[in-house]
């Protein structure tokens, strides 16, 4: 596919350069490109209120519009751009991408709306993270509360002293905690009282299954009882029916997240969705 002088002087794959190495290479290369055309964008899925749908927030999602690939997901390109040194500048551009948003978003009357925004575990090593974000609230203008840290099992199994004192000073901040994709990995319970948690994020593995299966359906339901005792938000990830999301509002399990409510969308398409007036639209009806 790829052709020579392509795209703006895009790297020759000629047939001497075609080893894994070389290819890599030429991966890396064209994740820097990226970063420095702009070409990773922000996705928002929405995530509602299970009771009546109501939105609550949204979480920021990379894609790539990558420009003779198309639109790729992290799936795609995240396991090679955390192997590099790229990633710290791809986090940090990432919270301020999502706080900009959120705070444009609040401006336009969205309420009690929550930016979730998941961390790359280099996030807490190449550079400050506690800097990036009280800087992102500060530039745009938007309050702590309003924003919520995800985080998955690796970041915090590496038991790192680094990851649990920032993650204290994010939440002496105001800043919510979340524990992403919960229940899949090697997590034990006792991870739910040393961090400074606000939320459990229940996988949607248990979520796809538990009305097939009773076992599945158990451990949801366990999950959502381990959060309501510790104090702590729960969210389900990956609802797709209407019988899902029955299942889990029955089971008291407040908030969820899924292709039921809606996917990952760009900005507009979500202001769309959600009726969510664009602040230029807004100073021109009231003005
Ligand atoms: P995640 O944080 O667990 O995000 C949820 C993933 O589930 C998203 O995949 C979303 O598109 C997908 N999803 C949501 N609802 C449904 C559903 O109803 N059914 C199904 N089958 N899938 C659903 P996506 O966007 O491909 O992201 C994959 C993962 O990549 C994320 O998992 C997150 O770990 C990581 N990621 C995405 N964006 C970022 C980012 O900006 N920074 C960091 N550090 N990681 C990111
Ligand atoms: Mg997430
Ligand atoms: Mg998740
Ligand atoms: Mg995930």
């Amino acid at each position: 596919q790829a052709k020579a002088g392509g795209a703006g002087g895009r790297a020759v794959y000629t047939p001497d350069l075609r080893s894994a190495a070389m290819e890599r290479r030429v991966y890396c290369l064209d994740l820097h490109r990226a970063a420095a055309r702009g070409e990773f964008v922000l996705f928002y899925q929405p995530q509602v209120r299970l009771a009546d749908g109501a939105l609550t927030g949204a979480e920021a999602l990379i894609r790539w519009i990558h420009p003779t690939r198309g639109l790729l997901t992290p799936a795609a390109f995240l396991p090679q751009l955390e192997k590099g040194r790229l990633v710290g500048a791809v986090g940090t551009w990432v919270i301020d991408e999502a706080c900009a948003q959120a705070a444009r978003w609040m401006r336009s009357g969205a309420g009690d709306f929550r930016m979730a925004v998941n961390i790359f575990g280099a996030q807490f090593h190449a550079g400050d993270l506690v800097r990036d974000v009280s800087q992102a609230l500060g530039r745009h203008g938007l309050a702590p509360e309003a924003l919520e840290l995800e985080l998955t099992e690796n970041i915090v199994l590496s038991g790192d002293d680094a990851v649990l004192e920032a993650l204290h000073r994010l939440r002496a901040m105001g800043i919510g905690i979340a524990f992403d994709d919960f229940g899949t990995g090697y997590a034990s319970l006792s991870m739910l009282t040393q961090y400074p948690l606000t939320r459990i994020k229940i996988d949607r593995s248990f979520v796809g299954r538990m009305l097939q299966s009773p076992r599945e359906a158990a451990v949801a339901g366990a999950i959502i009882g381990i959060g309501r005792e510790l104090g702590l938000s729960i969210t389900a990830e990956g609802i797709e029916t209407e019988d899902q999301r029955a299942h889990l509002a029955a089971r008291r399990c407040a908030e969820g997240q899924g292709y039921l409510f809606g996917r990952p969308m760009p900005a507009g398409a979500f202001e769309a969705a959600f009726a969510l007036e664009a602040p230029a639209e807004r100073r021109a009806s009231s003005g």
